[in-house]
């Protein structure tokens, strides 16, 4: 199919985007690398009387360190992200979860800001935005705000974002000397969606685990922490019955996850609680746990 008819702009500035996004009305929609937007046109499942494409500017493109974090520009394309060697030095956790997303194809074209602002609950980058606790710079035409991780993500493909907000930014804070992480998911296919995906950062002192933090993508309308597996850690001298036990508390929190073709939801259920467990076993050797 064809997409519906639409007025098509290509501002060359921020400052001409956010302007234009002002002046129209609430059915446009901004274009970035057009890997989810293009295919939803086409099925007239978006109909936006409007595109503002932001593709010529150059100014969004960008990865920097930034007052203990790294900064990258919304229509930054996750192959950059992935080539970037600050990227796998510094923050190798994001560098594992582009990795994991689509194929090189879609990276290519595919932005780091049009994946968190799409926010598709089983993408990576909505979840390793929430392990680390990013922070989003959105402009419009009233002025610049910075929104947290935890309140940017509402619920199924909806953020905090506006009709006329341009997501501008995310900013990664870098993990702490001796924090070990981990990001992996289980897919039918090498490429495809996650039916269910973990990250884990983890820190120990002793053999007593002094930080965790786990969030789960794929199984509910947004990536989720499991705060209860994670304070069920907290405090604890780290061992293989601990890490099933959390990993039975993440399973037993979640909400109740989809059901489609391609999985059921008690098997996405399942499948949380082993990469829970899998995820936190290869954060705490990375922190340096010997078992
Ligand atoms: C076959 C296939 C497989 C895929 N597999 C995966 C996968 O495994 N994991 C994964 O995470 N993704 C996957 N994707 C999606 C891909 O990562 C997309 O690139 C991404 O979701 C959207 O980025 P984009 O730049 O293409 O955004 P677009 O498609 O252009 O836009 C997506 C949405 O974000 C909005 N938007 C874009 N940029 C901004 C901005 N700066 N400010 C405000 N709103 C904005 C648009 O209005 C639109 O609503 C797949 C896509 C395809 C086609």
């Amino acid at each position: 199919m064809k997409p519906a008819p639409f007025d098509y702009h290509d501002p060359e500035t921020l400052d001409e985007a956010v302007s234009l996004l002002g002046r129209l009305d609430d059915d446009v929609k901004i274009l970035a690398g057009g890997q989810s937007l293009i295919p939803l046109l086409n099925m007239r499942l978006a109909r936006p009387t409007a595109l503002v494409d932001l593709g010529k500017i150059a100014e969004l493109d960008y990865i920097r360190e930034d007052n203990g974090g790294i900064a990258i520009g919304a229509l930054t394309t996750q192959r950059t992200v992935e080539r970037s060697q600050l990227v796998k030095d510094r923050l190798p956790v994001l560098y594992e979860a582009t990795r994991l997303i689509a194929h090189p194809q879609i990276r290519n074209r595919g932005t780091i800001g049009g994946s968190l602002a799409h926010a598709d609950p089983a993408a990576e980058y909505p979840a390793v935005a929430l392990l680390l606790d990013a922070d989003f710079k959105v402009r419009s035409a009233s002025g610049e705000r910075t929104i947290g991780a935890a309140d940017f993500f509402v619920t199924y493909l909806t953020t905090a974002l506006g009709p006329a907000d341009v997501l501008t930014e995310v900013r990664f804070p870098l993990l702490a000397e001796g924090v070990g992480w981990s990001f992996i998911e289980m897919t039918r296919r090498h490429g495809d969606f996650a039916l269910a995906g973990a990250g884990v950062t983890i820190a120990l002192s002793g053999g007593e685990c002094s930080h965790a933090r786990i969030v789960l993508f794929g199984v509910d309308a947004t990536p989720v922490r499991s705060k209860a597996a994670e304070q069920a850690l907290v405090g604890q001298e780290l061992s293989e019955e601990l890490i099933a036990s959390a990993a039975q508390t993440a399973r037993d929190e979640i909400g109740e996850p989809l059901s489609d073709n391609h999985a059921s939801s008690e098997f996405r259920r399942h499948l949380a609680g082993v990469m829970t467990a899998r995820a936190l076993t290869e954060a705490a050797r990375r922190a340096g746990w010997v078992n």
